[in-house]
């Protein structure tokens, strides 16, 4: 499945998805785990791979982005990219977009 399909579903779902992902208690994302690495997935954004990832920019990250849903100021939540796990509020992947 696409990025771009699971953000399209993502967008469908819309707020009780939200709600469900917050209930549940989630251990944080691995940076290392294969699943986060095909995305470039870090848990800090200054830290993205700028040679392989050139449109990053310092002020993408998981907490303004359409696919977050963890609470404002919390330290991460959950992301609908990553079923069962929390980003870094402050982390970036390749698949971040801007939140509406
Ligand atoms: S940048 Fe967006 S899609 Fe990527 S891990 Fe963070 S919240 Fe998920």
């Amino acid at each position: 499945m696409t990025n771009r399909r699971i953000f399209m579903m993502t967008l469908v779902a819309g707020g009780s998805a939200l709600g469900t992902a917050s209930a549940v208690a989630q251990a944080k994302l691995d940076p290392n785990s294969p699943q986060a690495k095909s995305l470039g997935y870090v848990d800090d954004t200054a830290k993205a791979d700028a040679k392989k990832f050139p449109k990053h920019e310092a002020s993408q990250h998981c907490a303004n982005c359409q696919l977050y849903s963890g609470k404002a100021g919390a330290a991460d939540g959950p992301c609908s990219l990553f079923p069962g796990k929390l980003v870094a509020s402050n982390g970036w992947c390749s698949a971040w977009v801007k939140k509406a």
